[in-house]
């Protein structure tokens, strides 16, 4: 396939805030529950009810947007952005249009030819829609739909990258360091599945001879993606489809598409609105955002440690570069690792222990960091059980399982299986000395110089001990009765 074009990847998500209340009005911000129980006249849309800007969401989205390095204005503006749909009940979504809360930030992304700030244009609040329930499998086939108004007026911030990305492959990189650094916030549930994450991708190929302005080329946006996987997989499918006509000569129209998750291809939707058909004008009912100093010096002072800081702090404490980036990549996981390595600070165990066994217990029984079914501090006593010689790494392999199907403790289990290796040097060479005495034949193989024949004898005693007998120690006292007895 001929390569006259440059991928022009932008990409704009949409995050829910987890807050206790709506953006403009006092009803539940809560996912899953009876359709239509969390409403108002606000979120309704009913004609008189009036606004009232959430506290709570303004500080989220400013921690959003302090993370991402962005200018956080200290002026912001409200506006209507008109649309007719059957889950907006206003006809109008409360939005930011031309003097948003945030811009000019970055998410640096790690790509195999080193790091690279991707731009973030702008981050600004505004309210969800409702959501409509389709009775059927997919619109196209719907017998009838129903709108769920919980989730209208639910606070977002909607996130705009500069169309800087230039594969599928560093949109997703986008995508997934951005998730990160927005989780050790903890301002959102970030579930791409429940919607509290979604993600809307402008695609366009660029000529190589094209010199004009990005904004002038016909992009494509593949609209409400349900996973990073999906999409990827869209820009994919879109990057070959504009290619080929492109390739005959076929203009790109501007519109909007789906991604249909079985066929892996996007099909059209509707052709995209242009800013001025949305006639965005100020929401009268709403005076300006304006952030007093010292609030926002206090937002900054609230900030956690971020992903590039633990990436820094890890390396230094000894864990591998491979083994950092897995660890801060997941929230829960490096709570965890920090929980246990603040009990047991072998770093290096710890991490190994972690990221193999661990986790591999712990995604077969489908469980995560947030609820993992073995404890930090029972995982610290089973590697310190380990360390003292009471436990070889096969025999807590064992006890591990078992912890995570009774959920006891790596005594209890050590207990119950009765599995302790035998520590005792007088107890194993009691067994040894016996071994000795009952094989004259090998024992004399030995002296004659088949080192061979000591391994059998190892056998013996491992037997005779049930596994549980330090085969180094074994060795060592097998030895030295057997030099005793000449
Ligand atoms: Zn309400």
């Amino acid at each position: 396939m001929s390569d006259n074009y440059e991928v022009v990847i932008g990409l704009e998500v949409h995050v829910e805030l987890k807050t206790a209340s709506k953006l403009f009005c006092g009803c539940a911000n809560l996912f899953g529950q009876d359709p239509n129980t969390h409403t108002c006249p606000v979120c309704l849309g009913m004609p008189g009810a009036l606004p009232v800007l959430n506290r709570d969401a303004v500080a989220l989205a400013t921690r959003a947007a302090l993370a991402l390095s962005c200018t956080v204005h200290s002026f912001s503006k409200f506006d209507r952005k008109q649309y007719f749909y059957p889950d907006l009940p206003k006809a109008y979504q409360i939005s930011q249009y031309d003097q948003p809360l945030a811009t000019h930030g970055q998410v640096t992304i790690r790509t195999e030819a080193g790091p690279r700030a991707i731009g973030i244009e702008r981050i600004h609040l505004e309210e969800d829609a409702g959501k409509l329930n389709h009775i059927g499998q997919r619109l196209g086939d719907a017998t009838g739909s129903l709108v769920d108004l919980n989730r209208a007026g639910v606070p977002l911030i909607e996130i705009v990258s500069q169309p800087e990305m230039h594969s599928p492959e560093e949109a997703r990189l986008y995508l997934t360091e951005l998730r990160t650094v927005l989780s050790y916030l903890d301002i959102s549930d970030l579930r791409m599945e429940e919607g509290s994450m979604r993600c809307d991708a402008n695609v366009s190929l660029r000529p190589l001879s094209y010199t004009g302005s990005l904004a002038d080329l016909p992009r494509v946006e593949i609209k409400n993606v349900n996973s990073f996987r999906n999409v990827q997989r869209g820009i994919e499918h879109e990057i070959i489809r504009q290619r080929e006509l492109l390739e005959q000569g076929i203009r790109i129209v501007k519109e909007t598409r789906g991604f249909d998750d079985a066929a892996g291809t996007t099909y059209s939707q509707r052709s995209k609105e242009a800013a001025n058909d949305y006639r965005y004008f100020p929401e009268p009912d709403l005076p300006p955002l304006v952030l007093d100093a010292v609030w926002l010096e206090d937002q900054k002072n609230q900030m956690p440690s971020l992903p590039e800081e633990l990436r820094h702090q890890l390396a230094a404490e000894g864990v591998l570069p491979r083994d950092v980036d897995v660890l801060v990549q997941d929230r829960a996981l490096y709570g965890f690792w920090r929980q246990t390595v603040a009990i047991y600070p072998d770093v290096k165990l710890v991490t190994n222990w972690l990221l193999s066994d661990y986790s591999r217990h712990m995604n077969a029984k489908g469980l995560s960091f947030d609820n993992p079914g073995v404890s930090a501090p029972h995982l610290a006593e089973l590697l310190a059980l380990i360390e003292d010689g009471t436990l070889s790494g096969k025999m807590a392999k064992e006890v591990l399982e078992s912890m995570f199907a009774t959920g006891e403790s790596p005594q209890v289990v050590v207990k119950r299986l009765g599995l302790s290796q035998i520590t005792d040097h007088e107890a194993i060479r009691l067994i040894v000395s016996q071994i000795v005495e009952a094989n004259p034949a090998v024992v004399a193989d030995f002296l004659g110089g088949k080192e061979k024949a000591l391994a059998f004898l190892v056998g013996q005693v491992m037997k005779a001990t049930k596994g549980q007998a330090k085969p180094d120690l074994v060795n060592a006292l097998l030895r030295e009765v057997i030099a005793s007895h000449v």
